[in-house]
């Protein structure tokens, strides 16, 4: 059976990691890059406080993304 794994950049350091259920933290390639993501995207929101629709969003989004995730 051929795994049909796609790469992705790590939106933090743009290293190239595996879009699969081994990584937890993808689209980042670890943990580490997934914080300081998070990090500088809840500085932003705290300057911003009116953009909670989005924050809804990018949740959406990322359940979709990771069916596993849930609904088991
Ligand atoms: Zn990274």
């Amino acid at each position: 059976m051929i795994e049909n794994t796609s790469f992705i950049a790590c939106p933090t350091c743009q290293i190239k990691s595996a879009w699969s259920n081994d990584n937890p933290d993808r689209p980042f390639c670890s943990a580490r890059c997934k914080l300081i993501d998070l990090g500088e995207w809840a500085s932003e929101s705290y300057a911003i406080p009116q953009q909670t629709s989005e924050e809804d969003e990018i949740f959406s989004e990322d359940l979709a993304a990771n069916p596993n995730k849930s609904f088991l």
